[in-house]
């Protein structure tokens, strides 16, 4: 394999909770009961967002409010894992395969870990190749310490005419 067949992307996403009753928090295409939901024109799962900019990043295919404009009514609370699908689709027609992608999400609520299996399997599938999901908290610093929304790093790795399947 040669360097020029492997690209790297970054994405970043950031969601404020709301008092809306109406919105359910949704992470990873997990819905969390009880736990307060999160602003935004979508279903707001900052999760999604984070992988499917990453993935974008790493083609060189621009960002998801690009492709997926907060100004388009069609994707008013949109299911992220249908725009996420999308993208992997986006990618794949321009010659690239899904290594993996690796979450970093950083939030003082909900507690992550007794549902990272679920979100990781989740998401695994969607994108068909292995995503891993780590859960940090801010450490009572700033905004998301303070508990007031939920940020999420997201690192994915593309291999160029290939799925990750044939990679193995
Ligand atoms: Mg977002």
């Amino acid at each position: 394999m040669n360097s020029n067949d492997l690209r790297v992307g970054q994405g970043f996403d950031i969601h404020r909770f709301t008092d809306d009753p109406d919105r359910i928090l949704v992470l990873g295409g997990c819905v969390f009961d009880g736990e307060r939901g999160l602003e935004g024109h979508s279903d707001a799962d900052a999760i999604a967002h984070a992988c499917s900019d990453a993935l974008l990043g790493a083609a060189g295919l621009g960002d998801i409010g690009m492709h997926f404009p907060d100004t388009d009514p069609a994707w008013k609370g949109a299911d992220s894992l249908t725009l996420l699908q999308q993208v992997v689709r986006l990618v794949a027609a321009d010659g690239w395969g899904v290594a993996n992608i690796d979450c970093a999400v950083v939030c003082e609520r909900p507690k992550l870990a007794p549902r990272r299996d679920e979100m990781q399997q989740t998401l695994t599938s969607i994108v068909g190749a292995p995503v891993s999901v780590k859960g940090n908290r801010a450490e009572r610093l700033g905004a998301l310490g303070r508990n007031e929304g939920i940020a999420c790093f997201a690192t994915a790795l593309l291999v160029r005419g290939s799925s990750e399947t044939e990679l193995r």
